[in-house]
């Protein structure tokens, strides 16, 4: 029989790496907490409108990556539905606070998630069909002040402190302002009549976002292009007053609490609803897939996929790129939980059951404990205990009578005789 394997750009975390991956998700969710945001969990698949809508028909998440297929319809007579796989979560978070009305208490709702998302891109390093994100979303009612600079500063300064607190230093934070949707046009005309004479010179991929969308020409990665495509028209001068006054106000709030960045002015990114601050933190570590997060501002999200309006901000990281990042340091063989406190060991199936007794025992103090069989000979159980802990219980007919068992310390090589009730405080680390 032919074997089967994880499909392509799939893989199985296994441990001692997902103890990194609880690491990093108990650190975000203590930190988010701090910020006062409360967990949502939207569905995997959704309706494959909502990402047409939500992330915009031209981009390449939705023009080539999804996996969408057609639901069995209910009856006869009625449509057959089609689905998503999420290839991101902002507009899950966007759809369930305007499907559950979450702006009507006049309230900022301030939203984290963790969770896989879906994407047919070309499997490397840091890039997967099945990844990771933690992101965040701060969404209201303009009059909950969703709208203000601040908001965008607090998000990235939780960002800044987040890395600093999972260890990662070396992060590079770009910041772009987009402009607001009356901006927006003014700058892609300007973009399109420069591209008229531009794009017959550039990449096969930029020929096409020119007709369809030109602002992912920015977004252009081949090397032969970036010299031309940095000399075409910038969106800073097409901002209006507010957009300006908005990404200054970011940058001050910024500067104020002492977080560095800098300004990309051909940071527009993969969302159609970006509008005034867009924003990347990358990592020099990370190679070719160098962005760890990245996030905006999206304040006509909400309407445009049939909402009230509710400007919003938020972010996504990518969990994947934070672990390879946090592999690369030395310090997180801290995070393996490598041996086991004890290995016990029966010395006879009469022991079986005891031994059982005396491993909850344990576990119950709080202990690592690994669990032999009473067939194991006693060099086996030696072997065994040798590999997986860093002692041994010799557990046999006396030791079940008398109370009294036998431990051998690996470390030190010490053998000892241990009362029963005493045994947890002997195995104690430390
Ligand atoms: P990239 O430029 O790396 O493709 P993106 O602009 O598509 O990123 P977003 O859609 O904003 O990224 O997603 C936010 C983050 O999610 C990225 O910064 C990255 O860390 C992570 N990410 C995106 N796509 C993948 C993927 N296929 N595999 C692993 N991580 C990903
Ligand atoms: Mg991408």
């Amino acid at each position: 029989m032919s074997q089967i394997k994880a499909v392509r750009g799939t893989r199985d975390l296994l441990p001692p790496e997902t103890e990194l991956w609880n690491h990093i998700e108990a650190t975000a969710r203590r930190v988010f907490a701090r910020y006062a945001f409360g967990e949502i969990r939207t569905p995997i698949f959704e309706d494959t409108q909502l990402f047409a809508r939500g992330v915009g028909e031209e981009t390449d998440i939705v023009s080539k990556e999804m996996y969408t297929w057609e639901d069995r319809a209910r009856a006869q007579s009625e449509k057959a539905q089609m689905l998503t796989l999420r290839p991101e979560n902002t507009a899950g978070v966007v759809r369930a606070y305007i499907e559950y009305k979450l702006g009507d208490a006049g309230l900022l709702q301030k939203l984290y998630y963790i969770g896989p998302q879906f994407r047919r891109e070309r499997p490397q390093k840091g890039r997967y069909r099945q990844f990771f994100q933690i992101g965040a979303e701060v969404i209201g009612p303009p009059s909950a002040g969703s709208e203000s600079p601040l908001r965008d500063a607090e998000v990235l300064e939780m960002l800044a402190t987040l890395l600093e607190e999972l260890g990662i230093t070396g992060w590079t934070l770009e910041m772009n302002s987009v402009g607001s949707a009356m901006d927006r046009p003014r700058y892609v005309q300007a973009l399109r009549e420069a591209l008229v004479d531009v794009a017959p010179t550039l990449c096969i991929d930029c020929q096409r976002r020119a007709v369809t969308n030109p602002l992912r020409v920015l977004d252009c990665k081949v090397r032969e292009d970036q010299e031309k495509i940095d000399a075409l028209p910038k969106i800073a001068d097409f901002l209006d007053e507010g957009s300006r006054a908005h990404f200054a106000q970011v940058c001050a709030a910024l500067d104020a609490c002492g977080v560095l960045y800098t300004i990309n002015p051909r940071l527009v990114r993969g969302l159609d609803y970006y509008t005034r601050t867009t924003f990347e933190f990358t990592h020099s570590g990370l190679g070719a897939q160098n962005a760890l997060l990245g996030g905006g501002r999206y304040d006509g999200l909400s309407e445009a996929i049939g909402g009230p309006k509710a400007p919003g901000i938020g972010f996504a990281m990518g969990a994947d790129r934070l672990v390879l990042t946090l592999q690369a340091l030395p310090s997180q063989a801290a995070n393996d939980p490598g041996l086991a406190d004890a290995y016990i060991a029966p010395l006879g199936e009469a022991q079986q059951a005891e031994s059982l007794v005396l491993a909850r025992e344990l576990r119950r103090a709080g202990l690592r404990v690994e669990l032999g069989d009473g067939s194991f000979r006693l060099k086996k159980s030696f072997e065994m205990g040798n590999k997986l802990a860093r002692a041994i219980v010799l557990f046999g007919e006396d030791e079940a009578r008398s109370g009294i068992v036998t431990v051998k310390n690996f470390q030190t090589g010490e053998q000892t005789k241990v009362p029963r009730n005493e045994l947890s405080s002997v195995l104690r680390r430390d």
